[in-house]
């Protein structure tokens, strides 16, 4: 069995010997030439009912060459038969909640999650009933019409870890879904877990050059034949040209996850010193409550920390919202998971979208910020957030009270 380091750079090339190529092909046909009528109608048949590929193409919205390999990578790194994707992390969620019948349905979900899902299955537009609970609830709160179960580690944006086996044991029969998209396969592996389905969005890590929205469903091939059906019905694609940048970013994927976490653990630390700093959340931390699920030894899930981190800053919003303002290296900007470091204000951004009282039980304030550790050189990021912090920490003291988040 290969290791998690060549199947990055080796992974999903099978075919190429045969084409004679050494790079993927970008393979741009939305409609391919039926000349035997018979032939056609039996590729035609498999596409539509599932299957991964089929002697002819027939259209794009059924099937794509150079998607198909990205996904074949994909699934070789995260263990699982099949790999489905989707033009985006959220296309992806809704494709599974399609397929899954989830619609009429209930469905379980442990906050915190990314604000776009939390907001997805909250607003009551689908037509399906979610119900938010924590992990011990699953056991009891599990009804006949629970379709799945969602949830999200370590979740966006206080990195909290929730315990998948523990998820798996109390959900009995009902179908577990795990968004691993902050610990990339590099880390974590649901499916052996006992996860049925495992989503990432590869917007992020996957991807990691910040140019393709990208998601995917990594499961048994018997559970990705409804996911791609239902992907060609309808037509959640993703373009072959953002499959190749995808594929291209796997290459580099478990050198790019190691450099980003070694600095995330070496800023973590530093953080956790810094005068402008109330708290850290970071998986490594000793003193947080799931660190025995962080390391190599039985029972844990993750095999390291990953690089992202969130911090609650002295001075709550103004100093948040100073420290923004004052980073020049790193970019403020919503995402994460790129080359370049990233940091973000969850509760004005990506979890706005959250009920404001789960934001406020779940530890989304107005003064935390999330930070999302490239590969760049560790000193140079820490000298960067060290002036926007001591900014930040100026900022909160002059105007403690004058600069208040928008209602
Ligand atoms: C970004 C993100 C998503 C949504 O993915 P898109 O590609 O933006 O649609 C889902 N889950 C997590 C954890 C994310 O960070």
């Amino acid at each position: 069995m290969r290791r998690i380091e060549t199947l990055s750079v080796h992974a999903g090339r099978d075919d190429f010997a045969s084409l004679g190529v050494h790079a993927a092909p970008i393979d741009l046909s939305t409609t391919y030439p039926v000349h035997d009528l018979i032939a056609g109608t039996a590729s035609f048949d498999a596409l539509v009912s599932g299957a991964a590929s089929a002697a002819n193409p027939i259209y794009a919205r059924l099937h794509n060459p150079t998607v198909a390999r990205t996904e074949q990578a994909i699934a070789a790194l995260e263990g699982s038969e099949s790999c489905v994707a989707f033009g985006s992390g959220m296309a992806a969620l809704s494709a599974l909640l399609l397929a899954r019948r989830a619609i009429g349905s209930h469905v379980l979900v442990v906050r915190p999650i990314y604000g776009s899902a939390d907001h997805l299955l909250a607003c009551g537009t689908l037509g399906l009933d979610a119900e938010f609970v924590a992990v011990g609830e699953i056991a009891s709160k599990r009804r006949a019409d629970t379709s799945l179960i969602i949830i999200e580690t370590p979740a966006n944006p206080t990195l909290k870890l929730v315990d998948i086996r523990a998820v798996v044991a109390a959900a009995g029969d009902v179908p577990v879904m795990v968004d691993s998209t902050f610990a990339t396969p590099i880390l974590q592996n649901p499916m052996a877990l006992g996860a049925r389905y495992v989503l990432h969005s590869a917007t992020k890590f996957l991807g990691g050059h910040g140019d393709v929205i990208a998601g995917v469903i990594c499961c048994a091939d018997a559970d990705a034949m409804p996911l791609r059906q239902m992907r060609a019905l309808t037509g959640a694609l993703l373009h072959p040209l953002a499959a190749y940048l995808l594929q291209r970013g796997l290459a580099t994927l478990a050198l790019r996850v190691e450099r980003a976490q070694s600095n995330a653990i070496q800023i973590a630390e530093r953080l956790a010193g810094h005068r402008s700093i109330a708290k850290v959340y970071f998986p490594g931390f000793a003193e947080c409550a799931e660190a025995h699920l962080v390391g190599s030894h039985a029972g844990a899930q993750m095999r390291g920390p990953g690089a992202l981190m969130a911090m609650e800053l002295h001075g709550g919003f103004s100093a948040a919202a100073a420290a923004m303002a004052a980073v020049k290296l790193i970019t403020p900007a919503v995402s994460l998971g790129s080359v370049d470091s990233l940091i973000q204000h969850p509760s004005g951004l990506t979890h706005r979208v959250v009920d404001e009282q789960a934001r406020a039980a779940h530890g989304i304030t107005p003064g935390l910020l999330r930070l999302s550790v490239g590969i760049e050189h560790v000193d140079d990021l820490w000298a960067d957030l060290d002036q926007a912090l001591l900014k930040a920490v100026g900022a909160a003291r002059v105007a403690p009270t004058r600069a208040a988040m928008p209602a």
